[in-house]
């Protein structure tokens, strides 16, 4: 029987992320798995140093670092208080790039994430995170669709 031993959970603290969690919470408790839960601060690139001094953006880089650290202790406290192989990860950049980075680097053997399943122009408008990294993940990626689509 395959045994998981490291799930990373990808999560945007949406409602059809926190529906995935309960997946990868399980699975994680039921092979006694690291659960890895990262979140990724999407990264404004094009407008760093263009449209504002570099100064003030620094400021408020770091603001935002600590609004997404408390985002994901809550998160931590509310859903994932009775299990302690929890850790958790905040960075910038690229989701779908950072979310395959993270999981190569902790060694995943799951990747667990939520999709809206978009279709049509919301879809290309929108693209998809979670279809990136079933795209482009070496590792198996188990997504889960909300229900309210
Ligand atoms: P999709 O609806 O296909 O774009 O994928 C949404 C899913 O991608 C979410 O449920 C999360 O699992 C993941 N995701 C999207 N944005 C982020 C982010 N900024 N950080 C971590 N995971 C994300």
């Amino acid at each position: 029987m395959k045994d998981f031993q490291k799930i990373l959970f990808a999560t945007d603290f949406s409602p059809g992320s926190d529906f995935a969690f309960d997946y990868a919470y399980s699975l994680a408790r039921r092979f006694d798995a690291e659960l890895h839960i990262i979140h990724v601060i999407n990264e404004p690139v094009d407008l760093r140093g263009f449209y504002v001094p570099h100064i003030s953006f620094d400021t408020l880089e770091a603001e935002i670092l600590e609004g997404a650290n408390k985002m994901m202790d809550r998160f931590r406290r509310t859903h994932a208080t009775d299990y302690d192989k929890v850790i958790t990860h905040v960075v910038s950049g690229i989701p779908h790039e950072e979310i395959i980075a993270r999981a190569g680097e902790v060694d995943a053997d799951l990747v667990v994430m939520g999709t809206h399943g978009r279709t049509g122009l919301d879809h290309v408008l929108f693209g998809s995170t979670a279809e990136k990294v079933v795209r482009k993940s070496t590792i198996p990626v188990l997504t889960i669709r909300c229900r309210e689509e």
